[in-house]
């Protein structure tokens, strides 16, 4: 079952949290020269017309990225976010308005360097072949292919220093179980990786199954970090976003508290952010 498509949610609070903390996760590594490999389970089109149709349909990003973006004068003097919304203007055919939002695979290549290394993985034909990066140099390859299987074959990396995302649509029940296996087992093959996993809050609160395993699995240095908009079961649907990021390079938390100190007041009286230790080292 393939139904999910991206397009229908982009730049919604939920890619605001994660981008964010993939964001802060990537400008952390890439402070090193060591070379990195980025890897990109379910990358989704890359780039997304905010005009499209699909994404017009039901305007999440009007209630995501759109308020940030209105507000990114008075946003100039919080570091992170300054950052960040300078790279969104970048992506914008007129740097003055916000027509697309980038995806994931925008965000983990836009500062690749010579040596670096993205590879894509994505499952649903029609979303592999709106795969677009713009710009983007040459080490990068896309397969459409199953990002998990992908991840554990091609383990080890090339290079010294390995970052993942895993970013799937959890339109299965088991797909909480599988990504919590295939993280166990990809940290068997690199102990030293850097893997980001994004879930979501939903009433049932399947999410505790995936943060369950892991922990059970034996695995450290679970970092955790949720964005909600309103307390579980108040409305049906989706109530909050939640990374982990195992081995978070040091200092991420903070730049991230600052931040989103100053996204939860643009999402709503109810928001909150938390983060913690699920796992600690
Ligand atoms: N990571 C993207 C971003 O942040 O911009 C969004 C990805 S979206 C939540 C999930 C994507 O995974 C969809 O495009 C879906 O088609 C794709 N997908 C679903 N199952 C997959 C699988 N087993 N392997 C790779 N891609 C898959």
């Amino acid at each position: 079952m393939l139904s999910y498509q991206h397009a229908y949610h982009a730049g919604n609070f939920a890619d605001v949290h994660k981008h964010l903390v993939l964001y802060a996760v990537v400008d952390h590594l890439l402070r090193k020269a060591s070379p990195i490999t980025f890897l990109d389970t379910h990358a989704g089109r890359g780039v997304y017309p905010l005009d499209a149709p699909e994404t017009q349909r039901l305007g999440e990003y009007r209630h995501g990225v759109l308020p940030l973006w209105q507000e990114r004068g008075r946003l100039a003097d919080e570091p992170l976010l300054a950052s960040w919304l300078e790279a969104i203007a970048r992506v914008q055919p007129d740097s003055s308005r916000l027509e697309r939002y980038p995806g994931s695979p925008w965000w983990l290549g836009q500062r690749l360097r010579k040596d670096d290394r993205l590879q894509l993985f994505e499952l649903h034909p029609g979303e592999h072949e709106h795969l677009t990066l713009q710009r983007l140099p040459v080490n990068v390859r896309r397969s459409h292919a199953d990002g998990l299987t992908g991840l554990l074959a091609g383990l080890p990396a090339a290079t010294p220093r390995l970052c993942v995302l895993i970013d799937p649509s959890y339109e299965r029940k088991a797909e909480y179980g599988e990504v919590a296996e295939t993280l166990l087992a990809a940290m068997r093959k690199v102990r030293h990786a850097v893997v980001l996993v994004w879930y979501p809050l939903l009433p049932a609160a399947r999410h505790r199954e995936l943060l369950e395993h892991l922990r059970d699995g034996g695995l450290r240095k679970i970092w955790r970090s949720e964005l909600t908009l309103h307390e579980p079961g108040e409305e049906r649907g989706m109530y909050g976003s939640g990374m982990l990021v195992v081995n978070p390079p040091w200092g991420v938390d903070e730049r991230l508290a600052a931040a989103m100190a100053r996204v939860v007041p643009l999402l709503g009286a109810t928001s909150r952010y938390t983060a913690d230790w699920w796992v600690e080292e």
